[in-house]
This record gives C-alpha cells, structure tokens and sequence, in this order.
C-alpha cells in the first residue's frame, strides 16, 4: 500500500489508557504532520473531537462502530480493546475493506495472516509482511513486548535455551479504570487509619488491624480488579486457560516465537508466573535464563547494551539497583533498565535478570506508533 501524504488516519481508542500515551508521544515526535487524523469513540460520537499538537480541527468524534465511515480511510489504527476489534474487524474485512489495521488489542495477534510488530526487534518481519500484502499489524503483549527490547541481545543472538519469567505488572496494565480504581482503595484504606498514623504513640498493629478489616470490607471499590488490589496482590492476570496456565504467562512463548520469527523446531521455551501488583505503571520481571553456553557476564552485558538504542544494563549493585531499576525510576521513559544480572549458583549457563520497562511504551504504544510511521514511509 501506497500512503500518501495527507491520506486520513483514523484513531480509535485516543482517550483510553494506551491512546492518551500514544496521543502524547505523537505530539511529541510531530506525528500527525503528512496525515488526516479522524477521532472515533465508540461512547462519545457527537461531541468535539480532541485536539491535539499538530491535529487541531473542529471535527466531532465520529462513531467507531460505523463500517462505512471507516471504510473510507487508508489506516485504521485502535488502541480500543480486544472486544472492539473481535466486533468491527470481520466487518470491514468482509465489505472488502483492504486497508492497515494496526491494533493494540491480542484479538489477532496470533492469527496466520497477522504480524506481531516491534520493529527494533522484528523489523525484516515487519517489512517482508508488508511486500507480501499482509493487511494486520498487532502490538505484542505488554511484558513480552518489554522483555523482547530489554534482553533482545540475548534472544537474537541464539543464546536463551529457556526462560522462566515471574512478574510484577503494573495495575495501569487493566486499562484507565483499573488505575483509577486502585487509587481509590488506597485513598479509602489510608482515609481508616489516617488519625492514627499522625500519632506516633498510635499502635501499629492496631493500624495493621484496621487496614485488613477495610480492605475484608466488601466497602472498597472492586469492580475492576474483583479484589482490593492496595497493599495487596493478584496472583492471576487474564482468563484461566483450564490447565493452571493463565493466558498472560500463556503469551509469552507463543508471541516471542512469532515476534522473533521462529520455528517451531527453533522455538525458546518460556514459561513464568504473572502477577498484578498496586503499582501504577511500568511492568517488572523477575527473570531465569538458561542460557545455551557458558559466556561471560561482561559479553552478557555487552550483547545487553549494544542490541538497541532503549535497552540500559544496570550494574548490579544495591545503589544502582534501588536508584534505576524500579517502576518510579522507568515510568514515562523508553529506556529498558535490565539488571540483578549474575550468574546462579545452578551453574554458569544460569542466569538471574530483572528488567523494568514502562508497558504503555515499549509494551503498547510505542510499538504501534512506529508501525504507523512505517506504513507512511516516515520510519
Ligand atoms: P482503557 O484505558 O480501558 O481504554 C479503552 C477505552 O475505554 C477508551 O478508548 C474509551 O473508549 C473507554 N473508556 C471508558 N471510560 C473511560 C475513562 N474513564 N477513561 C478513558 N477511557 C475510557 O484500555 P487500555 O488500557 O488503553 O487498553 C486498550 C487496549 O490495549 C486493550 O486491548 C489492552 O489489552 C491493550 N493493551 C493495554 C496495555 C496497558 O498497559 N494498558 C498494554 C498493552 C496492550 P470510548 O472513547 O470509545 O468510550
């Protein structure tokens, strides 16, 4: 497909978690100049459109479940969600519509004709789909997406055997709500003990005992998460694929294959244990690499460091650490910190690694962004 400068885009989803960090970093990269934004909203149809740097106008949001109105676009690029993209994408696909479909959503990510895109890992990926025609392009899943950039020397390189990942995700991983949800729990747990807590001659079990009776309530707002999710955590993400494998630990080893493009024969066993956590943003993971031979740290670190221009080691000390490798200190940057790297007593082709990436970037709308600018010849 032949984009030319001016064709409209339309955006679906801009004001969701995802869109707004998407809608930010393409005012901040000048992304909307050489295209015709069109905003879509599938609850605000009517009202006035946003606008945005470089996307003034005095359009209305147009309605997202209009086939017709889509039809008419070149680039249809949604940050709106799996159950909006299972609703409209066969429609436009069945009325003939042959546009991009770049999406944020898993719904398609594993389909034949679908590409996983993270273009500093799978650019020739990418670039081969799009001379072959291929019309869908997926953002990968959140932490895998992050893995992928942190450790992406390692992966490219033939050097993983298998990984095990245990995470820490973020609870802005759930969308906009979820985050606003998890603020108020801590807001209403600490509104319960707040007298107390002024009061240093205040016993502090009586303050631990309050808080458990808040959060056992039934009075905090759970209606997202379904559990109170402050100072507390949820050892489950996503549905229960039926034999004790969650869909998100799930994900990463079908999607790292596809998002490398392996085999199966060359296929990296991954496997690991997903849990969301009362953060706000940026997604951790504690990981365990066996690694195909015994290199040393330094090459390690080298391979690390050198594979893209986001990936950062970290020098594994108790300062570096607590100073650059946590979700505060990688919040609203691109940079990938990776680091606790060493070898484990198991032997030297065991390694232990902690990475910490901010998910709505690299592990959401980053990646989808890139592919909007490659599909209008400007990456
Ligand atoms: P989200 O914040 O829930 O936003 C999705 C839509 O919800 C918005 O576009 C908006 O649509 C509607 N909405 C309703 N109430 C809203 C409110 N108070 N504030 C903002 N939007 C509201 O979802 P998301 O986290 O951006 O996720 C979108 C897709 O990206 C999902 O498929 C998700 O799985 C995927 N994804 C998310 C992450 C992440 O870290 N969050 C990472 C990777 C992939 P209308 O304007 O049409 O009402």
């Amino acid at each position: 497909m032949n984009f030319t400068t001016g064709d409209s885009v339309a955006f679906v989803g801009y004001r969701g978690m995802v869109g707004s960090v998407l809608m930010k970093r393409m005012e901040e990269e000048d992304d909307f100049s050489g295209i015709t934004p069109v905003f879509y909203s599938t609850s605000q149809a009517g009202q006035p459109a946003p606008s945005f740097k470089g996307a003034e106008s005095n359009d209305v949001l147009h309605d997202a479940y209009d086939i017709e109105d889509l039809a008419r676009h070149r680039v249809i690029l949604t940050t709106q969600g799996g159950d909006y993209t299972s609703r409209v994408h066969p429609q436009l696909r069945e009325r003939g519509w042959d546009g991009i479909w770049i999406d944020a959503a898993s719904t398609l990510r594993m389909n034949d004709d679908s590409v996983i895109v993270l273009d500093p890992v799978n650019r020739h990926v990418i670039d081969r789909a799009l001379e072959s025609g291929v019309k869908d392009f997926v953002g990968g899943n959140c932490t895998v997406s992050c893995l992928l950039m942190g450790l992406g020397g390692l992966f490219k390189n033939g050097l993983v055997q298998w990984a095990s990942s245990m995470t820490y995700q973020a609870a802005s991983g759930g969308g906009a709500r979820h985050m606003r949800e998890v603020l108020k729990q801590f807001r209403d747990v600490s509104a319960e003990v707040s007298a107390d807590l002024d009061d240093p001659a205040a016993a502090i079990l009586d303050i631990d005992r309050q808080v458990l009776a808040k959060q056992r309530s039934g009075q905090l707002d759970t209606e997202q998460f379904g559990v109170p999710l402050a100072g507390s955590l949820i050892p489950w993400i996503d549905s229960d694929l039926g034999q004790g494998q969650s869909r998100e630990e799930w994900k990463a080893e079908v999607e790292a294959q596809k998002i490398l493009g392996l085999s199966d024969d060359e296929r990296i066993l991954m496997d690991g244990l997903c849990v969301r956590i009362a953060t706000m943003r940026s997604h951790s993971q504690a990981l365990t690499l066996k690694l195909t031979e015994d290199i040393p740290l330094a090459e390690i670190e080298r391979l690390i460091d050198e594979d893209n221009p986001w990936a950062k080691v970290v020098p594994n000390t108790r300062e570096d650490s607590m100073r650059d490798l946590t979700p505060v200190a990688a919040s609203g940057s691109l940079e990938i910190p990776v680091g606790r790297l060493r070898k484990m007593s198991m032997g030297p082709e065991y390694l232990s690694a902690f990475t910490v990436g901010d998910q709505l970037l690299w592990g959401a709308a980053e990646p989808v962004r890139r592919m909007l600018n490659i599909v209008t010849g400007k990456l």
